[in-house]
């Protein structure tokens, strides 16, 4: 008797025991499969910052050559560089155009 309450015990520890690493090895998997998931996402977002950080600069070096765009010319009444479309010199407030 004692001996079939042993056995049944054993089988159920061993049971529990084979659950446990079941369970662990799927926790295990899933984890490294999330952790895959998560880098993939971070690769994702880093990508996207990377995109818009050289969108930035590519608005920035457009806003920059449109600022070389626009062109500078010499105030007849100061002989300050006046941007081309200001109608008056911010420097002494010539009216430079209509
Ligand atoms: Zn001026």
């Amino acid at each position: 008797m004692g001996f079939i309450v042993w056995l049944i015990l054993t089988s159920l520890s061993l049971f529990i025991f084979y659950s446990l690493i079941k369970s662990a090895i799927n926790n295990s998997k899933q984890t490294e499969t999330l952790n895959n998931i998560k880098d993939i996402l971070i690769d994702i977002r880093e990508n996207q910052k990377n995109r818009v950080v050289v969108e930035e600069s590519a608005i920035e070096m457009g806003v920059g050559n449109e600022e070389e765009a626009i062109t500078v010319e010499e105030c007849p009444g100061c002989q300050q560089t006046v941007a081309s479309n200001a109608t008056n010199c911010p420097t002494c407030g010539l009216r430079l155009r209509d």
